[in-house]
């Protein structure tokens, strides 16, 4: 793509003041807080919605609680590219991961308003409203919404204050028996579009400012029961212990062995000890394991090959073991012509473009049902995120602009 104008100084620079906006966004004064269908979500919305309007677009909030803008095509009606990410965050989170994606998109839609320009496909940019499921244990309705694929049961998840989603909903002024009508299943856009703060290290590490995103990787969640026997730190000798917590240990160091050693990150996040005590041998040991990776061959290869050295261990040391999967996330793979469109626009700007898969789980997730998906990462510092030293340059954003607006000009109906 040679037709692109050259980024204007004002994009990166009033997209970086838009994220500060929103992150005075926030339901807990002095952090960056904004849950799902909260307050400061409202707000987040009212000013996305208004900057949206001004860069001419057709915008309002969809019967989930999404902000939704559409930059008409040449035709009225055409099928839309769909850029965006999320509103909400974590508690005490960062001002960059979700609303930069929304942020870039307006971005984008402004620029084709200054070059008075409409395309083959309109653009839609939406602002997801639930996509960290801080609230409500999972993420109940933003993209799952758009995608038809709510959860069944969605209404009665209730959050830590006893609100069920439900209720949650008719106070931001969403009605619940109207959420089906953001479903995009019979209007699916034709493809959608997400840049997003990298959260890890690997850009920064590599010295490149932007990456293609080629899979969301995989996850399964186990947690695993150790039983052993308890008894006194001072008279049961170490031959005849069955010590829940030594077994665990083995356990937790095979996670990381098994994945160290693989294209494949392993983590035990939770670790419970009982009885809890200085002096009582651990009877029963309750710990969860995360194993994630872009392929599903390996992720399932390597659960199999943790829980043959859990065995090991718990024969070894004569304890029992049992364990459950608690979750399971297939790989959502980018669409290829999509990685594809992207590597070469990043190629046309000068910059490498290095793939890499996401081991963080993104609205694309949802989206995938509907349509075909691509991922467009940042380079943030340190690889934090989640957390508010989430930071980005105002050069790197430049580029995310000018890389995501090449990329929607790239696309072509079907
Ligand atoms: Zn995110």
């Amino acid at each position: 793509m040679t037709s692109a104008s050259e980024p204007s100084r004002d994009d990166a620079d009033i997209a970086m003041a838009r994220l500060d906006a929103l992150a005075a966004c926030t339901d807990e004064p002095g952090r960056i807080t904004r849950l799902a269908f909260s307050p400061a979500l409202r707000d987040a919305n009212a000013r996305v919605l208004a900057w949206m309007r001004e860069a001419g677009m057709a915008a309002g909030i969809d019967a989930a609680g999404n902000v939704v803008g559409r930059w008409e095509a040449e035709t009225a009606g055409a099928s839309a590219v769909m850029i965006g990410s999320h509103l909400d965050t974590v508690r005490d989170g960062g001002r960059y991961d979700g609303p930069l994606g929304v942020v870039a998109g307006i971005a984008v839609v402004e620029r084709l308003r200054r070059e008075g320009r409409r395309l083959p496909l309109a653009v839609e940019v939406i602002g997801f409203a639930d996509e960290e499921g801080v609230r409500f244990g999972g993420s109940i309705l933003g993209s799952a919404a758009v995608a038809g694929t709510l959860a069944p049961d969605w209404r009665e998840r209730r959050d830590a204050d006893g609100i069920d989603a439900a209720t949650a909903l008719r106070s931001f002024g969403v009605d619940p028996d109207g959420v089906g009508a953001a479903s995009r299943r019979r209007d699916p856009p034709a493809a959608y579009l997400e840049l997003h703060i990298e959260q890890g290290p690997a850009l920064e590490d590599a010295d490149v400012p932007l990456g293609c995103v080629t899979a969301i990787a995989g996850a399964t969640r186990l947690l695993v029961t150790v039983d052993g026997t308890a008894g006194h730190a001072g008279t049961v000798p170490m031959r005849l212990r069955r010590d829940a917590l030594a077994a665990a240990a083995e356990c937790v160091l095979a996670v990381e062995r098994l994945c160290a050693g693989a294209e494949a990150v392993g983590t035990v996040g939770h670790l419970r000890v009982a009885p809890d005590a200085v002096n009582v041998i651990p009877g029963r040991v309750r710990f969860s394991v995360d194993i994630r990776a872009a392929q599903d061959e390996v992720r399932t290869r390597l659960v199999d090959a943790a829980l043959a050295e859990f065995q090991a261990s718990a024969r070894r040391r004569r304890v029992e073991l049992a364990w459950q999967v608690t979750s399971r996330t297939e790989t959502t793979p980018c669409s290829p012509r999509l990685v594809e469109a992207l590597a070469g626009v990043l190629a046309g700007m000068g910059l490498p473009a290095p793939r890499l898969a996401s081991g963080a789980g993104h609205d694309g997730i949802a989206v995938s049902a509907i349509t075909e998906i691509g991922m467009l990462f940042l380079r943030c510092a340190g690889g934090i995120s989640h957390h508010p030293a989430e930071s980005v340059t105002v050069a790197d954003v430049r580029l995310g602009i000018e890389a995501l607006h090449r990329w929607s000009l790239a696309l072509r109906r079907g």
